[in-house]
């Protein structure tokens, strides 16, 4: 696919125009979990992806952010380890994952982005796929070094409308000064995109969420791509490797 075919692709995506040849080769194929260390742009990619697939991008991150901006009880549960940039306990995160896939739009498939991130999570969330339609589909996992997670992150300025569009202080920098590009929403620094916490949600990742990774490998539904290069660059190579697995 040529840059302006992709760029095609993804204005079309924005438009709900979607090219049938894009997603008629993924359409039975439909319960995928999105994983990556921090940084790796899966929240970026996440809504593109999940446009294509025709399936809801269910983003952990983004369910916990909108309660802890709601100030919902289990927003104020999750927000201190999220602030540290520890995993919020499973008891917590599984119980508002399980309803969120009872939702009707996911019982013909989603995207789960950002869980299962232990092991725990995956067997729990594996026995909840067993009860009602089967089997995660695949998993694609979006791989960027620690070095780039950090150039990334600390400059990262996040839309407060919509936590895909990113902009960044020195790579991608907003034509307002603290006005998202793409809708005029307020851009944030994300409270856990500071060093140290950044540092700490890749302890994270290391310690609880590659282990899963790896399991999922050794059951061959693991998807690995490069997250390096720009946002088209990496939906093209992930709609190549999820069209190239499936067949
Ligand atoms: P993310 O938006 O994916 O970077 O997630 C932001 C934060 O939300 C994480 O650092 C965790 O504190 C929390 N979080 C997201 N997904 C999970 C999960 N599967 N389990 C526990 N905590 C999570």
């Amino acid at each position: 696919m040529t840059e302006s075919a992709t760029q095609l692709l993804l204005n079309a995506t924005e438009s709900g125009n979607i090219p049938a040849a894009a997603r008629l080769r993924l359409r039975e194929h439909s319960r995928i979990f999105l994983a990556g260390p921090p940084g790796s742009g899966k929240g970026t990619q996440g809504p593109f992806l999940g446009k294509l697939l025709e399936v809801p991008h269910v983003h952990i991150g983004d369910l916990f952010r909108s309660n802890v901006a709601g100030r919902t009880k289990l927003g104020m549960k999750a927000m201190k380890h999220m602030r540290r940039g520890e995993l919020v306990p499973d008891e917590v995160t599984l119980g508002m994952v399980a309803e969120r896939l009872q939702d009707p739009d996911t019982q013909h498939g989603f995207l789960l982005d950002g869980l299962p991130r232990n092991l725990n999570q995956a067997e729990a969330v594996d026995d909840l796929l067993a009860t009602t339609s089967g089997k995660v589909d695949a998993v694609l996992n979006v791989d960027i070094s620690r070095e780039e997670s950090f150039r990334r992150l600390v400059g990262r300025r996040v839309c407060r409308n919509d936590s895909s569009h990113v902009a960044h202080i020195m790579y991608a920098t907003p034509h307002k000064y603290g006005i998202c590009d793409v809708c005029n929403g307020p851009l944030y620094l994300r409270e856990d995109d500071t060093r140290h916490t950044i540092g700490a949600r890749w302890d994270v990742w290391h310690a609880q969420t590659e282990p899963v990774v790896r399991k999922y490998g050794a059951e061959g539904v693991l998807i690995p791509i490069s997250g390096i290069g720009t946002v088209s660059d990496i939906t093209e190579r992930a709609i190549t490797a999820l069209n190239a697995y499936f067949g």
